[in-house]
């Protein structure tokens, strides 16, 4: 056995049908190729196929997670009312997400339904006076 071919490499033996040696051995004409290479890039394939499929499900989990996280941020529109009060543990500002910490004042959002409790850094509270002065304009 050469140096090369003896590299990293080993035999499998496996009992297939006739049905699937006839395919391998006609595809692997067609594509004029030895056998023993096409079931080599086949399976090599194959395994890729899989390493691919399970990356992109761990991506589709990943991106999932991240997408309830900024939705819960984002959706602020049914908040009636912000409470003020003194956070014991840490949490970001739904309006700059600033990192809040244990002792920092904060508001939290009040929501007719449950959802993911929302909170503003006290700069993003007073901010939300300013839509007020811009109607007082528009009535003018
Ligand atoms: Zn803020």
């Amino acid at each position: 056995m050469s140096r090369v071919r003896d590299r990293q490499e080993r035999w499998l033996h496996a009992r297939i049908s006739e049905g699937l040696e006839g395919a391998l051995k006609r595809e692997a004409r067609r594509r004029r190729q030895p056998v023993s290479l096409l079931v080599r890039n086949v399976l090599e394939g194959a395994f890729d196929l899989v390493e691919d499929l399970m990356e992109n499900g761990l991506e589709v989990a990943r991106r999932s997670q991240e997408l309830v996280r900024t939705a819960g941020r984002a959706t602020l529109e049914d908040v009636y009312g912000w409470q003020e009060l003194i956070l014991n543990r840490p949490a970001a500002c739904a309006g700059c997400d600033a990192r809040l910490r244990g002792g920092d004042p904060a508001y939290r959002g009040l929501r007719d339904r449950a959802g993911p409790p929302a909170f503003l850094c006290p700069p993003c509270v007073r901010r939300l006076g300013r839509p007020g002065a811009d109607r007082e304009e528009e009535a003018r």
